[in-house]
Formats: C-alpha cells, sequence, structure tokens
C-alpha cells in the first residue's frame, strides 16, 4: 500500500529542521483532527531570525522556539490571526522584543495586537531577502501569505497546504474571497509553498488548481443536494460527506454555510428560516 506523500509528515518536535537555505521549521505540539502534526513556525535566517507564524500560545511551545533559535529574533510575521498560528506574538515579542507584524485583526481575537498590519504588495526585508505579502483573504477574512522574492518559495499559511484542504469559517472566512485568492497565487507564480501545518507543497500551482476543482466540485454536490427540496445544512452535511470523520462534522458544517453563503450572494440558492433551497 503507498502512502499520500501530503500526509507522510513526521516533525521532530522540539527541533528546528532545515527546509531550504536559510530556512528552519519548528513544528508545535498541537497535533489535531484541524491542525494536522501541528503548527508549523517557520525560521528565517542564522544570524537575526525573522518568525513566520510563532504558533499557540504555549509554554513548551514557545520555550522550543527560543531554544532553537540560536539567534535573536528580531520580527515576528503573523499570516492570520488565529490562536495556533498568532497566539504565541505577544509573549514572543515579550521575551525578545521584537516587533509583531502581519495581517489585519479582527476585535474577536484580542490576543492578537499586532505593532503594524502589513498591506498587500508591502515587502518586508529579512536576512535571507525581501517577503512580499500577498493578500489571500479566504480561510480568514485578513489572511496573507509571503513570497520570497525571487526563490520560487512562498509561504503558504492555512491558505494552501499539502495534507488538507482550508476551513472557511464565515462570517471571517468568505468562500468567495478564498476562491479569489486561489486564483491570486495562481498570478504569482512561486513554484513551492510552506504551509502553516504539514509538509511542503512541492508543486504550487497544481494544488491551486487542485482545491478549485475541489470547490467547484463541492458546490456541485450542494446543489444536487437542494435539487430535491429544501435542506437544512446539517442535512447538506450528511448528503454530501460520505464517510466524515465525527470529529470534522462541526468544520464541514461551516463549509457548507461557507459555499452556501456564496450560492446566496450569487442567487443560485435562498434560505428562510435555517431552510435552504434553489432560486
Ligand atoms: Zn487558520
Amino acid at each position: 500500500m503507498s502512502i499520500d506523500p501530503a500526509l507522510d509528515f513526521m516533525p521532530a518536535y522540539g527541533a528546528a529542521e532545515r527546509v531550504c537555505v536559510g530556512v528552519r521549521r519548528l513544528t508545535a505540539r498541537n497535533t489535531g483532527p484541524l491542525t494536522f502534526r501541528g503548527t508549523n513556525c517557520y525560521l528565517l535566517g542564522d544570524s537575526e531570525i525573522t518568525v513566520i507564524d510563532p504558533g499557540p500560545d504555549d509554554d513548551a511551545h514557545v520555550a522550543d522556539l527560543l531554544a532553537v533559535a540560536g539567534a535573536p529574533i528580531r520580527r515576528v510575521l503573523v499570516t492570520h490571526d488565529h490562536a495556533d498560528h498568532a497566539g504565541a506574538a505577544r509573549r514572543l515579542s515579550e521575551l525578545t522584543g521584537a516587533e509583531v507584524v502581519g495581517s489585519a485583526p479582527i476585535p474577536s481575537r484580542p490576543f492578537y495586537r499586532p505593532d503594524g498590519i502589513l498591506a498587500d504588495d508591502e515587502t518586508v526585508a529579512t536576512e535571507i531577502g525581501p517577503l512580499r505579502v500577498v493578500a489571500t483573504p479566504g480561510h480568514a477574512a485578513g489572511h496573507i501569505c509571503f513570497d520570497l522574492a525571487g526563490s520560487s518559495l512562498l509561504f503558504s499559511g492555512d491558505h494552501v497546504m499539502a495534507w488538507s484542504t482550508s476551513v472557511v469559517v464565515p462570517p471571517d472566512g468568505r468562500m468567495a474571497d478564498y476562491m479569489a485568492s486561489l486564483d491570486r497565487l495562481a498570478g504569482v507564480g512561486a513554484r513551492s509553498y510552506l504551509p502553516g501545518h504539514g509538509g511542503q507543497v512541492i508543486d504550487g500551482l497544481a494544488r491551486v488548481s487542485e482545491l478549485k476543482r475541489h470547490r467547484q466540485a463541492r458546490e456541485a454536490a450542494i446543489l444536487r443536494a437542494l435539487d430535491s427540496g429544501e435542506r437544512t445544512i446539517e442535512e447538506i452535511v450528511s448528503a454530501v460527506y460520505i464517510g466524515l470523520d465525527p470529529a470534522l462534522t462541526g468544520a464541514a458544517a461551516l463549509s457548507v454555510t461557507a459555499h452556501t453563503d456564496w450560492l446566496e450572494e450569487r442567487r443560485l440558492v435562498r434560505k428562510a428560516e435555517g431552510r435552504l433551497s434553489r432560486c
């Protein structure tokens, strides 16, 4: 039996693994059905460190991060304001004096208060070269990716991963934005992606096309489920997600909601009293 290479990712917890020249990866121990083997924190540079996604606010993880750094951490960059990525930002900044810059926070996540917000196309200097900000809303409203200039390498956060699709959680996450952000990456041209969870995406553009096809197929399945009449979100989940791990039912319901919100925006579906139907 062959193992899917995207699932064959076994991080060495507590150790920074070199991914390529100037880039190391420390994976936090927050494994789970949505976080896979844990959140990846990337350390860029050897004499002056820029961290991309500090990870969860967890004692052991923050201690690991400080132990493996090997040089002063000058800057903490954040792809998006989910706690498994941005949770440790403030504590790391207090411990090291590093500035925190990254995606725009939403008010409901008070643990993430960056010193600066990065705009689309802005560049951030690092020891290994400038990182260009690519705005990729969808998984989270303020989600950004970082394109390492001249390297064909992009830090893709939770927007594009090899092991799984992204969860789009409304109202912060929007399917219309997520699909447009997939197209956006197709235009960036980076070949290989380093994601927030799991191993490297070797062929980023092929993965982007695959994710688009997956969402289009999911949308078609939701519309088919509505062909026979009105349905609730839960009824659509059981019609569309066959053999779903029960731990992922909540995530699937959110994903279906994101799809049906987008169908509503395009006036293909209407919602009344919690029940959905074709227009
Ligand atoms: Zn996330």
